[in-house]
């Protein structure tokens, strides 16, 4: 049986959280420890704050260090349809943040922190999963490359096995700037960057309650209260229904991953030759790499939408693993493992209040580069230094009237995904 525990915990050593006892009152409370959480965490702190992070459960516990280690930038709603949305000019802002300065941004902390994450920059081939997409796409990239410089090509199937050792995709897309690195090491170093500039980091501190007091707030935890002038919630798909506006806002939606055991040299040269990172446009979304050693291959994607047993997660992560790679059908699973994303009606993440309570969240399945820059700017923003300007805050973040914070239709989306991901299977002109 596979362990049902990240891999990645294999090696993220159980940060000591400090102090036992709440203090009565700080300048920032922080709720929820992860990339979001301590990158705010670390720029309120270098400016003299006294921050207090509070985590519900063990710092780290959330889909921080549970990800596939994915770092890039993008999100998928098409330019026309954000400038429709949004205007052309937040729109422009929210590709060139989205694509460039999240990530300029999540590559400089990691300089600049000294954090030992097994960081690089590997590459990612989005994989296509039709001809007509691929054509689609190969137009939307010249597009895009009107607007802002990227540097991504196109590979067509011919030239895919080059790539990744496998045939399954009408070929792709080569994200060259791509990069990943090991999400355990990554939050660990956050929660010490945190705490060398003068954060506290509080675990197992579930906040229940923040409520106006004062200029400030009170916040209650299960560990008694303490007073802040300002509240920053920063708990994302692990968002509880204690905070209502945001429960309602943001859709807990579980990813699942799969590891296998060490496989042979010969055979990661197979299957992985230009040790990319690998996603697919299907709505199944499959993600896979490479461990950081190179010596396991990990794959994730919506085994289901909503919490499904980690046995059927498992056989459902590998059938699709040999689907794409029919040399993995004998590979032994040694993890097996789920966490939350969390996922607005826009698709889009957002900063913002609620009554005078900060939020940075909504990444809606990616995170690793736009949460820390978020959380960044959430925390000058907090500061009122006018460098926290982003288009993020333009974004909104939406409910709808028939949500009350139970994603009862998450079974129903997943079964229309996977109709659409059938019947576009029919249309495979490869
Ligand atoms: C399986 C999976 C795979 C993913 N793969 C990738 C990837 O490859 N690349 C990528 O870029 N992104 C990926 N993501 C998304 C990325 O991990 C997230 O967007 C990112 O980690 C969000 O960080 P966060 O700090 O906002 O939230 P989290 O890391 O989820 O942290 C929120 C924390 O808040 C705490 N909390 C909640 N409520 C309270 C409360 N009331 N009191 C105190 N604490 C509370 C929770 O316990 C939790 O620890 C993946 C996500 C998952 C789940």
């Amino acid at each position: 049986m596979p362990k049902t525990r990240p891999y990645w915990w294999e090696e993220f050593k159980t940060y000591k959280t400090q102090p036992k006892h709440l203090p009565e009152e700080c300048d920032v409370v922080v709720v929820g420890a992860g990339l979001t959480g301590c990158s705010a965490a670390i720029t309120l702190a270098k400016t003299g704050a006294k921050v207090v992070v509070l985590e519900a459960q063990r710092p780290g516990f959330g889909a921080s260090t549970r990800n596939g280690g994915m770092v890039g930038g993008g999100y998928r709603v098409p330019f026309e349809e954000m400038a429709e949305r949004y205007g052309p000019g937040t729109a422009y802002r929210l590709l060139t943040e989205s694509h460039i300065d999240s990530l300029n941004f999540a590559n400089a902390r990691i300089r600049e922190e000294k954090i030992k994450c097994d960081y690089k920059t590997y590459g990612r081939f989005r994989g296509m999963w039709n001809k007509a997409e691929y054509d689609t796409t190969a137009k939307s990239l010249e597009q895009l490359r009107q607007l802002i410089p990227v540097n991504i090509d196109m590979v067509p199937r011919e030239q895919q096995r080059d790539q990744i050792g496998t045939d399954f995709y009408s070929g792709g897309m080569l994200l060259h700037d791509h990069g990943g690195l090991h999400p355990a090491k990554y939050l660990n170093g956050m929660l010490h960057a945190a705490k060398r500039a003068g954060a506290k980091i509080v675990g197992y501190t579930p906040v229940t309650e923040v409520k106006p007091s004062g200029s400030g707030f009170i916040v209650t935890t299960s560990k008694g209260s303490i007073k802040a002038s300002s509240v920053l919630m920063a708990t994302n798909g692990y968002t509880t229904r204690d905070f209502a506006a945001l429960r309602q806002r943001v859709i807990p939606v579980s990813s699942f991953l799969i590891a296998t055991k060490k496989l042979s040299k010969n055979l990661i040269d197979e299957i992985m030759p230009a040790r990319r990172m690998g996603v697919e446009t299907r709505h199944r979304h499959c993600y896979f790499r490479l461990s950081p050693d190179s010596s396991r291959f990990i794959i994730g994607g919506r085994a289901a939408l909503s919490n499904v047993s980690e046995p059927k997660a498992t056989a459902v992560l590998q059938s699709l693993m040999s689907e794409i790679f029919p040399q993995l059908k004998s590979a032994k699973i040694s993890h097996s493992w789920t966490g939350q994303t969390g996922f607005t009606f826009s698709f889009m993440p957002h900063i913002g209040q609620f009554d005078g309570v900060w939020h940075a969240l909504g990444y809606s399945g990616s995170g690793n580069a736009m949460a820390p820059y978020l959380g960044h700017k959430a925390a000058l923003q907090m500061l009122g230094d006018p460098a926290g300007e982003t288009a993020f805050t333009e974004t909104k973040l939406e409910t709808r009237s028939w949500y009350r914070g139970t994603p009862w239709f998450l079974p129903f989306a997943h079964r229309l995904y996977r109709w659409t991901d059938f019947r576009e299977n029919l249309r495979r002109g490869r």
